[in-house]
């Protein structure tokens, strides 16, 4: 009885729980565990949670799973609590941005038996429905992947650039392209390539500003405009997505499929029209091309 009453509070519970053993295997998972990652408790249950799962990654795109930098190991060890902001791996393969909490698990003699995790969006899901609902409404929705198409881009940049004028605050722009997609196409099919870009798209999504717009582009490319930017933190934005692009993994069958993109980066300047800032960010996405792919240039003011 009392065991059911603790279940169901556990499962309607807005934060993601799950419980480890000593070795890490998943003993528990709540419903919005299951919610925010995508995976049903019966196909992580018994697993190890370093098992191609979660497979947590820090900004920087290291995975936590080592033991030496795992929370939770650090916990069964005795550590003491931890939290940490990182980003999860969703069975569809994009990363969402998360905080975490993780204790050690007590058995009634006070001895560690395992740990508990507890973790939470770090965006708000609500208020992406509502622009997506109001996006389809205006038809500048990209029906495949859920953010803005080409117009909604074009529109948003206009008015950047108008407030720009009036106010002088610098907004960024980035430019995306997906490297080497016609492979993925020629290899895996089309709908494997459509799933590959709603994998881009959501962690692009998932970790811009709730002020900043992406929009699709093109086929395989896509926008970012980042209000209220300096030079320092737009690059940092730029590496963070390429990152979380990078380490965004989903399976075809039994295949894990992996994406990289090559970024142009740039800032407006006082002479710029859309077309300019945009071909701006163009050249530069292509000098990514020709340096290898998977990278970020820049052309900012010193
Ligand atoms: P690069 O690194 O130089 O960008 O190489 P690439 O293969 O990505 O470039 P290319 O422009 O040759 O290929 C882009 C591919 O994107 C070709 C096109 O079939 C594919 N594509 C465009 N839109 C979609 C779409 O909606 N779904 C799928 N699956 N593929 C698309
Ligand atoms: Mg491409
Ligand atoms: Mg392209």
């Amino acid at each position: 009885m009392m065991r059911d009453f603790y279940r169901n509070l556990l499962d309607q519970l807005f934060e993601g729980v799950y419980c480890l053993d000593a070795d890490r295997r998943i003993t528990y998972w709540n419903q919005a565990a299951e919610r925010l990652t995508g995976y049903r408790a019966e196909e992580v249950i018994g697993r190890t949670c370093a098992d191609n799962i979660l497979v947590h990654v820090d900004v920087e795109g290291r995975r936590l799973c080592p033991a030496a930098t795992c929370p939770a190991v650090q916990c069964i060890c005795g550590a003491g609590p931890r939290e940490a902001d990182v980003f999860l791996h969703h069975k569809e393969g994009h990363r969402v941005p998360v905080t975490i909490r993780v204790n050690s698990l007590l058995d009634e003699a006070g001895r560690i038996v395992g740990a508990v995790e507890i973790f939470r969006e770090r965006y708000d899901k609500v208020a992406m429905e509502e622009q997506i609902a109001e996006l389809r409404r205006l038809s500048l929705l990209d029906p495949l992947t859920e953010v803005g198409n080409r117009r909604f881009g074009e529109e948003h940049a206009r008015s950047r650039l108008n407030e720009f004028r009036r106010s002088g605050v610098p907004f960024g722009v980035l430019m995306l392209d997906l490297d080497h997609f016609k492979a993925v196409n020629d290899t895996y099919g089309h709908p494997t390539g459509d799933r590959v870009l709603k994998m881009v798209s959501r962690t692009l999504v998932a970790n811009v500003r709730s002020f900043d717009h992406v929009s699709r582009w093109g086929g395989e490319e896509f926008l970012v405009l980042a209000a209220n930017m300096d030079a320092r933190r737009l690059i940092a934005l730029a590496e963070k997505l390429r990152v979380l692009i990078k380490t965004s993994e989903m399976t075809d069958g039994q295949t894990p499929l992996r994406i990289t993109v090559s970024i142009g980066a740039t800032l407006v300047a006082s002479d710029d029209t859309v077309e300019s800032l945009v071909a701006r960010a163009d050249k530069l996405l292509y000098e990514s091309k020709s340096k290898g792919r998977n990278r970020v240039t820049s052309v900012l003011p010193a």
